[in-house]
């Protein structure tokens, strides 16, 4: 008898079945199965749950799960909802996911560095004036967050010819990246970036890391770019930064209410950049294998893939 294999979500079906289709194809001795198709002894034998935003009564339902696989990367929403007694939680760490967000970092790093908001700015104008070039390599650009993604990007910026610092919660060594940790290092990060990157996870501690305080305490006229998470950010400090030119442009992906709500004032803010979320999309064919292969091996050994820290929240 196959195994069955939960899929608990809360996206479209037309989804679901998009991601039954690709994992049916790559698990054959298994069953994938929509939660809500599933029948009580279904549920009481399933071991394994895939989602993606599951309604947490649903993961409840399931008694017999060793352990959850998220088709998302970041897991902040599991983490709250499903709470500790979760069974453990492994999220999708996807090198070509990687690769799409170090690609669109090093794009909308090129898009500051070359000054394109000022010469949209200046379009609109009719103003024909010629800001000095200044060479990758005279710009630092400071990461927050050194985990897959904030590797994939430090690595694309290095090559560029940046100056590249990255911000960790331990100390570690990356080749050719200026390493920093704890709050001196954050410190340091924000004095001597011109370009500051959010690839933080969302946790108890990032939450509203980036406020009033550490905007003061960037360079003037430094920029933003947050790709994470949007409640990192201090919504009205970030804006009051901006106002006063303190910040000088901010590329935000990811906010607190998605989609953007259309009274936002980033709408409309001449210096800030509003993207729906698409700095790195999920690849459904290589985030299907990896979750197919965790799978394979697991029912091959038993042995459970690398687990997220529930405590620490990522
Ligand atoms: P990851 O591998 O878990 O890396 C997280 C990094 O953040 C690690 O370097 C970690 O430090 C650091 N960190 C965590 N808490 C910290 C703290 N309190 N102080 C300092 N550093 C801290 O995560 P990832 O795969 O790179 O993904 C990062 C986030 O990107 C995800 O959580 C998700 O929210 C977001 N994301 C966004 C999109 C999008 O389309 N916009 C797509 C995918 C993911 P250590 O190395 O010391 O552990």
């Amino acid at each position: 008898m196959k195994k069955p294999i939960a899929l608990v979500t809360r996206i479209d079906r037309a989804d679901e079945q998009s991601w039954v289709n690709v994992l049916a194809g790559l698990l054959p001795e298994s069953e994938i199965m929509f939660f809500d198709e599933m029948n009580d002894a279904q549920r009481g034998v399933a071991e394994i749950a895939i989602v993606a935003n599951p309604d947490p009564a649903h993961v409840a339902a399931l008694p017999n799960l060793r352990w959850i696989h998220s088709l998302w990367a970041g897991v902040e929403r599991l983490v709250a909802e499903l709470g500790s007694a979760a069974p453990p939680i492994v999220r999708l760490e996807d090198p070509e996911l990687a690769r799409v967000m170090a690609e669109a970092i090093l794009a909308w790093t090129y898009y500051l560095h070359r000054d394109m908001p000022t010469y949209r700015r200046q379009q609109g104008a009719a103003i024909w004036h010629q800001h000095p070039y200044r060479r990758p390599g005279d710009l630092t650009v400071g990461i927050l967050g050194m985990g897959l993604l904030g590797k994939a990007a430090a690595a694309q910026l290095k090559a560029a010819g940046f100056r590249v610092t990255g911000w960790a919660r331990s100390s570690q060594q990356v080749d050719g990246i200026d390493m920093l940790s704890a709050e001196s290092g954050l410190d340091r990060l924000l004095r001597e970036s011109d370009i500051v990157v959010s690839l933080l996870p969302l946790t108890p501690e990032t939450r509203g890391l980036l406020d009033a305080r550490r905007f003061a305490s960037m360079k003037a006229g430094a920029r933003l770019i947050n790709f994470s998470r949007g409640p990192i950010i201090v919504d009205a400090d970030l804006i009051a930064a901006l106002n006063t030119g303190q910040i000088a442009h901010a590329v935000l992906d990811v906010f607190d209410t998605e989609p953007l709500p259309s009274s936002s004032p980033y709408w409309l803010h001449g210096s800030v950049t509003v993207l729906p979320h698409i700095s790195a999309p999920t690849d459904r064919n290589t985030a299907a294998a990896i979750v197919a292969d965790n799978i394979k091996r697991y029912y091959a050994t038993g042995a459970l893939p690398v687990a997220i820290d529930i405590r620490r929240g990522y």
